[in-house]
């Protein structure tokens, strides 16, 4: 049988939709559904009325709208190029102007355009009368413009009033310094309008209404698409782009994603998806594409991330640590291990007996006893006769690692070093030389570890703690200093589990889960600043019955000089105020020499006031301190707040912990409310995704990269992450098909490579 023509075909289709208008939308104008006659005949349509069967009547009326009018205007030929090679200019209704504006959005090309994906849906589905539009409410009305008027109210304020009325009664509409409306909107014409309701002057008015001619149906009467930010276009100009673009180029949208997984996840095709997350029916439809695109998005990622962790990289090497030293080690830590700080310690073991490097992940609340697994490592390592290094984001805080490890390691034939870049140089020739000739064990830095010029005898371990302070390229340095060298990233407060396998997908991991010392719990209160008095009341109280403790102030690259001062302020005052309690002042502008006697009269008296900058947010390891203040504490982010905090009441002890602040942004009470009522370091990372997105968890280069992610929200897309990381294994396993290696190079190459992993 010869194929249908085209032309033929479309009438065929018109037929069909006449008929199927005629009986009101049931869905029987033909046999097996409009959306299976459609997908045969014009399969490049198909997309438009996908889910045909699922929608009421009214919807079913505007897919046959849209499917007719693609239908008279069928789409121009398929372009040569892919979609992400083809110009935005070439979209309709873009001109120079335009595109310079979407290039400021960062897109550039019409698949940019087509990924621009909205944000959420606002309701503008449900219809006034006017009589009923109550002070404050949003609503959407519909009625004549039965007069106009415009005024300007002084040099720079003009406004343009309409009154409205829909037969139950009237309202005004009122735009601010839109001239141009004055001509477009017509005395006696029918409007739909969309706004905030607010009784002024005993008026009912709409400021800055959404408007439309009644009938248009696309900004009101349904739930429209709102896009995250759009750079002097407005959301109407911007999604009329969108669907202009959609018209035109949505059938040459394929699939990167292999039909056998599509299948299984039972997900619509990637041209639907895109079509059906610009206009969607309602939310569950939108969240149905969300989702398609987000898996999607997570499986390409997961791919890519799987491909790299493929282990014929670096060879490894089989180290055969003694146990009989692991347990003198275990055998006298003044505490015993925790269930699941033993676990982490047999898995390290595993990993270093095996012949692959180890790459893992130590993860645990501020508190849970880290260190003493990598402590634990260590001594592995040197059992076996190599090297462990160490290495932390700072000065102060590789010096506490440093003490720690030299107390939990004393009485143990292991040599602990130390190199920071603030040291003196002979001091620093004597340590390169004892690292060159293997007569220290285990050495503790900074970056200064990473400098040209040290050398290593044999390291096979490297611990990096805190990685989300350290490039990637730091880390890659550090193990170049080995051969196969095994690595332990320790992160200073959870991370959760989206983000793990976003960033860290080819670790192994391992979680401490419970906290050794918790017994007596850390008190949170926030109190605003007017009561600053009484918490210092409470501060004298405490320093009385002979308790100690810090008081902190924020320190931020940008505002350093005044933050600096007003710390400096602080300690005065507080050091007049109890002259008793010896306080002490700490911050990241003193010498090393400074700092190190601060820290060790706060630890071992007489100072029992620590004031201190945000400096001390990490690794500051004195047990009997339990109590904190933190001044302007909206200022921190949530992960700061909770490391901070978990400064305190180390022993086990009960503590309290004082946020003053009074935050003027919403996201900044959310984050004091979440750190007073959560104590879960779990529980503050995902609200803190929740509140700030990933920016404030991860590093500049991390979070840069989790936010190339267009569909997917790693605070709520676990479920999706997991299957997809599930499938990317088993294609990885499989061979990963062509199309899809080259999407993932293009979308996550640069940003993957950057990251290392
Ligand atoms: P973090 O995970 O924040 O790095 P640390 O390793 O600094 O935690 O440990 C916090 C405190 O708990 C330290 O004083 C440490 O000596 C102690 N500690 C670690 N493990 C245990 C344990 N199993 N039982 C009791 N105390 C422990
Ligand atoms: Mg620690």
């Amino acid at each position: 049988m010869p194929t249908m023509e085209g032309a033929a075909r479309r009438e065929l289709v018109c037929k069909v939709l006449a008929l199927e208008r005629g009986k009101a939308f049931a869905d029987t104008a033909v046999l097996g559904g409009l959306e299976g006659f459609v997908s045969q005949h014009v399969p490049e349509a198909a997309y438009l009325v996908a889910g045909y069967a699922a929608l009421d009547p009214a919807a079913r009326a505007k897919v046959l709208d849209r499917l007719q009018s693609w239908l008279d205007a069928p789409p121009p030929e398929r372009p040569r190029e892919p979609l992400s090679q083809v110009p935005v200019s070439r979209a309709p209704g873009v001109g120079k102007k335009r595109a310079e504006l979407l290039g400021r959005l960062g897109i550039r090309t019409v698949e940019d355009l087509l990924t621009f994906f909205p944000r959420r849906l606002e309701d503008r589905s449900q219809l006034r009368p006017i009589a009923q539009v109550r002070d404050g409410e949003t609503s959407l009305v519909r009625g004549v413009v039965r007069a106009k008027s415009r005024v300007k109210v002084r040099r720079g304020l003009e406004l343009i009033k309409a009154a409205v009325d829909d037969g139950t009664g009237f309202l005004f509409a009122i735009w601010f310094n839109q001239p141009w409306l004055w001509d477009q909107i017509a005395q006696g014409e029918r409007y739909a309008l969309f706004g905030k309701a607010q009784l002024r002057y005993g008026e009912m008015q709409l400021e800055n209404p959404v408007w439309e001619k009644d009938g248009t149906e696309v900004q009101t009467g349904r739930w429209v698409p709102i896009y995250p930010s759009t750079e002097g276009l407005t959301q109407p100009v911007l999604q009329g782009l969108i669907r202009q673009a959609l018209d035109r180029f949505a059938d040459h949208v394929s699939d990167v994603m292999p039909g056998s997984i599509r299948k299984r996840m039972a997900l619509p095709s990637r041209r639907e998806a895109i079509s059906r997350i610009h206009l969607p029916e309602n939310p569950q439809d939108f969240e149905r594409a969300r989702r398609a695109l987000a898996f999607e998005e997570l499986l390409v990622l997961q791919v890519g991330i799987a491909h790299r962790k493929a282990p014929d990289s670096a060879p490894g090497r089989r180290l055969d640590p003694d146990r009989a030293l692991l347990d003198r080690f275990v055998g006298a830590l003044p505490f015993e291990l925790t269930p699941s700080q033993d676990r982490a310690l047999r898995a390290i073991e595993g990993d270093l007996r095996s012949a692959h490097p180890m790459l893992r992940l130590l993860q645990g609340d501020v508190g849970s006893g880290k260190t003493a697994v990598a402590a634990a490592g260590c001594v592995m390592t040197v059992s076996a006769g190599a090297q462990a290094a160490v290495m932390a984001p700072t000065e102060i805080l590789a010096e506490q690692h440093l003490l720690v490890l030299q107390d939990l390691l004393k009485g143990l034939p292991v040599r602990v070093g130390y190199l920071v870049g603030g040291i003196g140089r002979r001091e620093r020739q004597t340590i390169l030389q004892a690292i060159a000739d293997g007569e220290v064990d285990v050495v503790v830095g900074t970056h200064a570890l990473i400098q040209e010029g040290v050398a290593f005898r044999d390291l096979a371990l490297a611990v990096v703690d805190e990685q989300h302070r350290f490039g990637v390229i730091q880390r890659a340095a550090l193990e170049a200093k080995g051969a196969g060298t095994n690595i332990l990233v320790m992160s200073a407060t959870p991370i959760p589990r989206t983000v793990v396998l976003t960033l860290y997908g080819e670790f192994a991991v391992s979680v401490l889960e419970e906290m050794p010392n918790s017994r007596g719990g850390v008190r949170t209160t926030w109190l605003s600043e007017s009561r600053r008095e009484d918490v210092y009341r409470e501060v004298g109280a405490l320093l009385a019955r002979g308790e100690k403790g810090y008081v902190v102030f924020p320190l931020v690259a940008e505002s350093e000089e005044l933050d600096l001062r007003a710390a400096t302020e602080g300690y005065d005052e507080l050091r007049q105020r109890f002259p008793d309690h010896g306080a002490a002042l700490l911050h990241g502008g003193m010498s090393s020499e400074e700092k190190r006697a601060a820290m060790a009269a706060f630890r071992d008296g007489p100072v029992r006031l620590l004031v201190a900058t945000t400096v001390v947010e990490v690794g500051l390891d004195v047990p009997d301190a339990s109590f904190l203040v933190i001044e302007h504490a909206d200022r921190f982010g949530l992960a700061q707040l909770h490391q901070l905090r978990g400064r305190i009441g180390r022993k086990g002890q009960p503590a309290v912990c004082y946020a003053v602040a009074d935050p003027t942004t919403d996201e900044a009470r959310e984050r004091l409310a979440a750190f007073r009522d959560l104590t879960d370091g779990f529980k503050i990372a995902e609200a803190d995704l929740r509140i700030r997105g990933p920016g404030d968890l991860l590093g500049t280069e991390q979070s840069g990269f989790v936010s190339q992610l267009r569909a997917a929200d790693l605070a709520r897309d676990l479920g999706l992450l997991e299957k997809a990381r599930a499938e990317a294994l088993r294609l990885a396993a499989d061979g990963v098909p062509e199309e899809l290696a080259r999407e993932v190079e293009r979308r996550f190459g640069e940003a993957l490579s950057l990251l290392g992993v």
